[in-house]
Protein backbone atom coordinates (compact mmCIF):
# COMPACT_ATOMS: atom_id res chain seq x y z
CA UNK A 1 0.00 0.00 0.00
CA UNK A 2 1.71 3.51 -1.49
CA UNK A 3 -0.99 5.63 0.70
CA UNK A 4 -4.75 5.37 1.85
CA UNK A 5 -6.24 7.71 -0.43
CA UNK A 6 -9.70 6.89 -0.77
CA UNK A 7 -11.01 6.76 -4.80
CA UNK A 8 -14.65 6.92 -5.85
CA UNK A 9 -14.99 5.59 -9.20
CA UNK A 10 -18.74 6.01 -10.28
CA UNK A 11 -19.95 2.90 -12.56
CA UNK A 12 -17.18 0.78 -11.27
CA UNK A 13 -19.58 -2.98 -11.64
CA UNK A 14 -18.67 -3.58 -15.37
CA UNK A 15 -16.44 -1.79 -18.15
CA UNK A 16 -13.91 0.82 -18.10
CA UNK A 17 -14.69 1.92 -14.54
CA UNK A 18 -14.28 -1.61 -12.98
CA UNK A 19 -10.49 -1.52 -14.69
CA UNK A 20 -9.79 1.89 -13.60
CA UNK A 21 -10.63 0.46 -10.19
CA UNK A 22 -8.68 -2.60 -10.19
CA UNK A 23 -5.65 -0.61 -11.77
CA UNK A 24 -5.81 2.19 -8.86
CA UNK A 25 -6.68 -0.52 -6.15
CA UNK A 26 -3.27 -2.30 -7.12
CA UNK A 27 -1.46 1.15 -6.81
CA UNK A 28 -2.56 1.05 -2.91
CA UNK A 29 -5.83 3.20 -3.11
CA UNK A 30 -8.94 2.41 -0.95
CA UNK A 31 -11.44 2.21 -3.49
CA UNK A 32 -15.30 2.80 -3.51
CA UNK A 33 -17.15 1.84 -6.67
CA UNK A 34 -20.43 3.39 -7.13
CA UNK A 35 -22.74 1.13 -8.69
CA UNK A 36 -27.00 2.33 -9.31
CA UNK A 37 -27.59 -1.57 -8.61
CA UNK A 38 -26.18 -2.24 -5.34
CA UNK A 39 -25.95 -5.94 -5.93
CA UNK A 40 -23.51 -5.44 -9.42
CA UNK A 41 -21.70 -3.09 -7.24
CA UNK A 42 -20.81 -5.64 -4.35
CA UNK A 43 -20.07 -8.37 -6.69
CA UNK A 44 -17.84 -6.32 -8.25
CA UNK A 45 -16.07 -4.93 -4.85
CA UNK A 46 -15.52 -9.00 -3.96
CA UNK A 47 -13.84 -9.78 -6.81
CA UNK A 48 -10.96 -6.77 -7.20
CA UNK A 49 -10.75 -7.27 -2.84
CA UNK A 50 -10.16 -10.39 -3.63
CA UNK A 51 -5.97 -10.83 -2.11
CA UNK A 52 -6.62 -8.38 0.77
CA UNK A 53 -7.26 -4.75 -1.17
CA UNK A 54 -9.34 -2.29 -0.13
CA UNK A 55 -12.50 -2.28 -2.26
CA UNK A 56 -15.86 -1.90 -1.28
CA UNK A 57 -18.92 -0.66 -2.89
CA UNK A 58 -21.81 2.09 -2.34
CA UNK A 59 -25.04 2.54 -4.29
CA UNK A 60 -24.88 5.37 -6.32
CA UNK A 61 -27.37 6.17 -9.45
CA UNK A 62 -25.73 9.48 -11.12
CA UNK A 63 -29.03 10.80 -11.74
CA UNK A 64 -30.58 11.28 -8.47
CA UNK A 65 -29.22 13.71 -6.04
CA UNK A 66 -30.56 11.76 -3.28
CA UNK A 67 -28.46 8.83 -4.05
CA UNK A 68 -25.04 10.57 -4.10
CA UNK A 69 -25.83 13.03 -1.44
CA UNK A 70 -25.90 9.46 0.53
CA UNK A 71 -23.09 7.96 -1.51
CA UNK A 72 -20.76 11.26 -0.46
CA UNK A 73 -21.75 11.08 2.92
CA UNK A 74 -21.59 6.87 3.27
CA UNK A 75 -17.90 7.53 2.09
CA UNK A 76 -17.22 10.15 4.04
CA UNK A 77 -18.77 8.05 7.62
CA UNK A 78 -17.09 5.05 6.83
CA UNK A 79 -14.24 5.38 4.87
CA UNK A 80 -13.03 8.93 5.28
CA UNK A 81 -12.48 12.02 2.73
CA UNK A 82 -12.33 11.76 -1.10
CA UNK A 83 -9.21 12.11 -2.73
CA UNK A 84 -10.05 10.89 -5.87
CA UNK A 85 -13.27 11.39 -8.18
CA UNK A 86 -13.46 9.47 -11.43
CA UNK A 87 -16.93 10.27 -13.34
CA UNK A 88 -17.00 7.20 -15.59
CA UNK A 89 -20.52 6.04 -15.24
CA UNK A 90 -21.95 7.13 -18.78
CA UNK A 91 -24.51 5.98 -21.37
CA UNK A 92 -25.02 5.97 -25.00
CA UNK A 93 -28.91 4.82 -25.75
CA UNK A 94 -30.15 2.64 -28.47
CA UNK A 95 -33.20 4.75 -30.46
CA UNK A 96 -33.84 7.90 -31.94
CA UNK A 97 -31.00 10.21 -31.20
CA UNK A 98 -28.98 7.38 -29.62
CA UNK A 99 -26.83 4.89 -31.40
CA UNK A 100 -26.66 5.00 -35.10
CA UNK A 101 -29.11 7.48 -35.00
CA UNK A 102 -29.94 10.96 -36.08
CA UNK A 103 -30.32 14.09 -34.79
CA UNK A 104 -33.27 14.79 -36.77
CA UNK A 105 -35.07 11.82 -35.49
CA UNK A 106 -33.37 12.24 -31.82
CA UNK A 107 -36.40 12.54 -28.90
CA UNK A 108 -36.29 15.24 -25.59
CA UNK A 109 -36.08 11.63 -23.82
CA UNK A 110 -33.00 10.41 -25.18
CA UNK A 111 -31.69 13.66 -24.73
CA UNK A 112 -32.99 14.64 -21.22
CA UNK A 113 -31.47 10.85 -20.24
CA UNK A 114 -28.46 11.40 -21.77
CA UNK A 115 -27.92 14.78 -20.17
CA UNK A 116 -28.95 13.27 -16.57
CA UNK A 117 -26.67 10.85 -17.08
CA UNK A 118 -23.09 11.97 -18.61
CA UNK A 119 -23.32 15.62 -17.20
CA UNK A 120 -25.44 16.46 -14.65
CA UNK A 121 -24.48 13.50 -12.96
CA UNK A 122 -21.07 14.42 -13.28
CA UNK A 123 -21.40 18.08 -12.10
CA UNK A 124 -23.33 17.39 -8.82
CA UNK A 125 -20.76 14.73 -7.79
CA UNK A 126 -18.02 17.99 -8.52
CA UNK A 127 -20.71 20.09 -6.50
CA UNK A 128 -20.73 17.43 -3.24
CA UNK A 129 -16.85 16.03 -3.87
CA UNK A 130 -14.86 18.97 -4.93
CA UNK A 131 -15.52 21.73 -2.33
CA UNK A 132 -13.83 19.27 0.30
CA UNK A 133 -10.80 19.07 -1.67
CA UNK A 134 -10.64 22.48 -1.67
CA UNK A 135 -10.90 22.62 2.00
CA UNK A 136 -7.66 19.89 2.40
CA UNK A 137 -5.95 21.05 -0.40
CA UNK A 138 -6.19 18.02 -2.27
CA UNK A 139 -7.53 16.33 -5.16
CA UNK A 140 -8.04 14.72 -8.56
CA UNK A 141 -11.39 14.59 -10.53
CA UNK A 142 -11.19 12.50 -13.30
CA UNK A 143 -14.16 13.04 -16.64
CA UNK A 144 -14.23 10.65 -18.84
CA UNK A 145 -15.26 11.80 -21.93
CA UNK A 146 -15.10 10.87 -25.37
CA UNK A 147 -13.64 12.04 -28.90
CA UNK A 148 -17.05 11.91 -29.59
CA UNK A 149 -17.61 14.80 -27.75
CA UNK A 150 -14.29 16.78 -29.77
CA UNK A 151 -15.79 19.87 -31.35
CA UNK A 152 -12.21 19.91 -33.06
CA UNK A 153 -13.42 17.00 -35.59
CA UNK A 154 -17.35 16.66 -34.50
CA UNK A 155 -18.91 14.92 -36.96
CA UNK A 156 -22.89 13.31 -37.20
CA UNK A 157 -24.74 10.86 -35.51
CA UNK A 158 -25.33 9.61 -31.82
CA UNK A 159 -25.96 13.48 -30.96
CA UNK A 160 -27.01 12.77 -27.45
CA UNK A 161 -23.97 11.55 -26.89
CA UNK A 162 -21.64 13.42 -28.72
CA UNK A 163 -23.47 16.99 -27.03
CA UNK A 164 -23.27 15.85 -23.78
CA UNK A 165 -19.90 14.48 -23.93
CA UNK A 166 -18.77 18.09 -25.21
CA UNK A 167 -20.95 19.78 -22.18
CA UNK A 168 -18.74 17.29 -19.88
CA UNK A 169 -15.77 18.65 -21.26
CA UNK A 170 -17.35 22.05 -20.79
CA UNK A 171 -18.00 21.17 -16.97
CA UNK A 172 -14.09 19.73 -16.69
CA UNK A 173 -12.96 23.43 -17.72
CA UNK A 174 -15.50 25.35 -15.48
CA UNK A 175 -14.44 23.38 -12.46
CA UNK A 176 -11.27 23.60 -13.02
CA UNK A 177 -10.91 26.90 -13.46
CA UNK A 178 -12.98 27.53 -10.55
CA UNK A 179 -11.03 25.08 -8.49
CA UNK A 180 -7.82 27.18 -9.17
CA UNK A 181 -9.29 30.35 -8.00
CA UNK A 182 -10.06 29.35 -4.55
CA UNK A 183 -7.60 28.67 -1.65
CA UNK A 184 -6.35 25.10 -2.08
CA UNK A 185 -7.37 25.02 -5.74
CA UNK A 186 -3.81 24.57 -6.97
CA UNK A 187 -3.30 21.19 -5.65
CA UNK A 188 -6.64 20.17 -6.85
CA UNK A 189 -6.52 18.61 -10.73
CA UNK A 190 -9.95 18.41 -12.99
CA UNK A 191 -9.01 16.51 -15.95
CA UNK A 192 -11.01 15.12 -19.13
CA UNK A 193 -10.03 12.28 -20.93
CA UNK A 194 -10.54 9.89 -24.05
CA UNK A 195 -10.56 6.39 -23.15
CA UNK A 196 -10.05 6.00 -26.68
CA UNK A 197 -12.78 2.51 -28.31
CA UNK A 198 -12.77 0.18 -25.77
CA UNK A 199 -14.01 -3.45 -26.05
CA UNK A 200 -16.86 -3.37 -23.72
CA UNK A 201 -20.86 -3.63 -23.41
CA UNK A 202 -20.84 0.12 -24.69
CA UNK A 203 -18.02 -0.30 -27.31
CA UNK A 204 -18.93 -3.14 -28.40
CA UNK A 205 -16.62 -6.17 -29.22
CA UNK A 206 -14.89 -4.95 -32.63
CA UNK A 207 -12.98 -2.52 -30.39
CA UNK A 208 -9.35 -2.54 -30.97
CA UNK A 209 -8.54 -1.65 -27.23
CA UNK A 210 -9.00 -3.63 -23.88
CA UNK A 211 -9.87 -2.26 -20.67
CA UNK A 212 -6.65 -2.03 -19.46
CA UNK A 213 -5.43 0.07 -22.50
CA UNK A 214 -8.77 2.17 -21.82
CA UNK A 215 -8.20 2.75 -18.14
CA UNK A 216 -4.39 3.61 -18.56
CA UNK A 217 -4.77 7.57 -18.74
CA UNK A 218 -7.86 7.75 -16.39
CA UNK A 219 -5.39 6.27 -13.52
CA UNK A 220 -2.65 8.48 -14.73
CA UNK A 221 -4.52 11.54 -13.95
CA UNK A 222 -6.23 10.06 -10.69
CA UNK A 223 -2.93 9.68 -10.15
CA UNK A 224 -1.24 12.87 -11.01
CA UNK A 225 1.59 14.25 -8.51
CA UNK A 226 1.54 17.83 -8.04
CA UNK A 227 3.11 19.26 -10.26
CA UNK A 228 0.33 17.76 -13.08
CA UNK A 229 -2.06 19.42 -15.69
CA UNK A 230 -5.66 20.80 -14.48
CA UNK A 231 -8.44 21.29 -17.08
CA UNK A 232 -7.09 19.89 -19.83
CA UNK A 233 -8.03 16.67 -22.42
CA UNK A 234 -6.22 14.16 -22.62
CA UNK A 235 -5.88 10.54 -24.68
CA UNK A 236 -3.02 7.88 -24.01
CA UNK A 237 -1.32 10.70 -21.62
CA UNK A 238 -0.98 13.37 -24.08
CA UNK A 239 -2.87 16.30 -24.26
CA UNK A 240 -5.47 16.29 -27.28
CA UNK A 241 -8.17 19.13 -28.71
CA UNK A 242 -11.18 19.34 -27.35
P1 LIG B 1 -20.30 0.25 -20.08
O1 LIG B 1 -19.56 -1.02 -20.20
O2 LIG B 1 -21.62 0.41 -20.75
O3 LIG B 1 -20.44 0.58 -18.50
C1 LIG B 1 -21.11 1.73 -18.10
C2 LIG B 1 -21.16 1.78 -16.59
O4 LIG B 1 -21.87 2.98 -16.21
C3 LIG B 1 -21.92 0.59 -15.99
O5 LIG B 1 -21.31 0.21 -14.78
C4 LIG B 1 -23.30 1.20 -15.73
O6 LIG B 1 -24.04 0.54 -14.71
C5 LIG B 1 -22.88 2.59 -15.30
N1 LIG B 1 -24.01 3.53 -15.29
C6 LIG B 1 -24.84 3.87 -16.29
N2 LIG B 1 -25.78 4.72 -15.84
C7 LIG B 1 -25.54 4.90 -14.52
C8 LIG B 1 -26.17 5.65 -13.49
N3 LIG B 1 -27.27 6.38 -13.73
N4 LIG B 1 -25.64 5.60 -12.26
C9 LIG B 1 -24.55 4.87 -11.99
N5 LIG B 1 -23.92 4.12 -12.90
C10 LIG B 1 -24.43 4.14 -14.16
O7 LIG B 1 -19.43 1.47 -20.61
P2 LIG B 1 -17.84 1.71 -20.70
O8 LIG B 1 -17.43 1.45 -22.09
O9 LIG B 1 -17.13 1.03 -19.59
O10 LIG B 1 -17.81 3.30 -20.51
C11 LIG B 1 -17.30 3.95 -19.36
C12 LIG B 1 -17.13 5.41 -19.70
O11 LIG B 1 -16.21 5.53 -20.80
C13 LIG B 1 -18.42 6.10 -20.14
O12 LIG B 1 -18.48 7.40 -19.61
C14 LIG B 1 -18.29 6.15 -21.65
O13 LIG B 1 -19.04 7.21 -22.22
C15 LIG B 1 -16.80 6.34 -21.80
N6 LIG B 1 -16.28 5.93 -23.12
C16 LIG B 1 -16.30 4.62 -23.51
C17 LIG B 1 -15.78 4.29 -24.76
C18 LIG B 1 -15.74 2.86 -25.25
O14 LIG B 1 -15.28 2.63 -26.39
N7 LIG B 1 -16.16 1.87 -24.47
C19 LIG B 1 -15.24 5.28 -25.59
C20 LIG B 1 -15.24 6.61 -25.16
C21 LIG B 1 -15.75 6.92 -23.91
P3 LIG B 1 -25.02 -0.73 -15.02
O15 LIG B 1 -24.16 -1.94 -15.02
O16 LIG B 1 -26.00 -0.68 -13.88
O17 LIG B 1 -25.67 -0.47 -16.36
Amino acid sequence: MTNSKIALVTGANRGIGKEIARQLSALGYTIVIGARDAAKGEAAAAELSSGGRAVSSVALDVTDAQSIASAIAHIEKHHGPIAVLVNNAGILLDGPGGFDSSLFDMTGDTMRRTWETNVLGPARLIQGIVPGMLARGFGRVVNISSLAGQLADMGSGFPAYRMSKSALNALTRIAAAEASHKSGGGNVKINACSPGWVRTGMGGPAAPRDVAKGAETPVWLATLGDDGPTGGFFQDKAAIAW
